[in-house]
């Protein structure tokens, strides 16, 4: 299949409007759509990534108001988190209706819901007749895409269109928050850090990591994620020194050890949460076969980092 690349996202909504699959831009990483209400057309996004059919998807709307095209039941909880966060990274997890397909939701009674605020993702929506279904635009288990040249190195051929706009600003996927259970469950964390969720909903309850055998809350916390070729070893304290002859890399907050082949040292965690997915891609392209990563701080977008650290290297 021939790929389009596009910088006119009305051209990209041509393509969704007729049952395509598109990649396109969101603050948060980028993301790989469908209309959301064709299930043949969604199948296609499980096959381009080869996603596993039990891991559900995130349905994205234009505006807040449009939320019950595809939710129902939306409670007081989940009111005032649409109101302080939308639009923006966070997906609110809700009470599906009969219009949303079965394979939208990998068969649950619920559906991940989000509204990005990125102007170019907006424009897209804006011009499509439905809701865009859309997980991140990675094959399955790898980094999500922080910019159109990694979406086409995963996609490219497989895909019938890729919107290009400029890399994403925060880098890590949203936060999801489960509104279907009373209090509300934190599922995956985000920009939107627990701290400034909390003020909404001072009861929010986050999930604990799933053991094996249990059934996860949130189907896509049972799979190794965002994982590089190189392995990944999580530093709490530095070592003095990597051996030259083994092709390391080192990224955190803090200095380097010596002997790195590549290092990244980030100025706060917001820039280590946007470089750290095209980082781990780097990686890969030049061999590095060890990548040192320094755990953040537990908070604000630092939890979201260690989660992300802690998956990418199969904890
Ligand atoms: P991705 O867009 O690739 O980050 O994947 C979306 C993630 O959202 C999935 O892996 C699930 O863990 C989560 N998710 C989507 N829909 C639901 C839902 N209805 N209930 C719980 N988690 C969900
Ligand atoms: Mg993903």
């Amino acid at each position: 299949m021939q790929t389009i690349v596009t910088d006119l996202p009305e051209e990209a909504a041509w393509f969704l409007n007729r049952g395509g699959i598109v990649a396109f831009p969101t603050e948060t990483v980028y993301g790989l759509g469908a209309d959301a209400f064709r299930p043949e057309a969604v199948a296609g996004i499980f096959t381009a990534k080869g996603r596993p059919a039990d891991n559900p998807l995130i349905v994205h709307v234009q505006s807040p108001d449009r939320i019950d095209e595809v939710a129902s039941g939306i409670n007081n909880h989940a009111l005032a988190l649409i109101a302080r966060f939308f639009p923006g990274p966070l997906t609110l997890v809700l009470k599906k209706n009969g219009s949303v397909p079965d394979i939208v939701s990998a068969g649950l009674p619920t559906v991940g819901v989000r509204c990005p605020s990125h102007p170019v993702a907006a424009e897209l929506l804006g011009h499509c007749n439905h809701p865009v279904a859309a997980p991140s635009a990675n094959v399955s288990g790898r980094p999500s895409s922080t910019d159109w040249k990694a979406v086409y190195h995963d996609l490219g051929g497989r895909i019938d269109c890729l919107l290009r706009g400029a890399p994403s600003t925060i880098g890590l996927e949203s936060t999801i928050v489960d509104c279907t259970v009373d209090p509300p469950l934190l599922l995956r964390s985000g920009a939107v850090s627990l701290e400034s969720l909390l003020q909404v909903v001072p009861d929010l309850q986050v999930a604990t990591t799933c053991k094996p055998g249990e059934t996860p809350k949130s189907p896509g916390m049972k799979y190794r994620h965002y994982s590089p070729e190189a392995s990944i070893v999580l530093v709490v304290e530095s070592p003095k020194a990597f051996d030259p002859g083994h092709p390391t890399a080192w990224i955190g907050l803090s200095a380097p050890p010596e002997g790195a082949a590549r290092c990244m040292v980030c100025l706060s965690p917001e820039e280590y949460a946007r470089v750290l997915f095209g980082f781990f891609r780097t990686c890969d392209a030049e061999g590095i076969r060890t990548i040192y990563c320094e755990l953040p701080p537990e908070t604000g977008i630092g939890r979201a980092i260690r989660d992300r650290l802690f998956k990418a290297a199969g904890k």
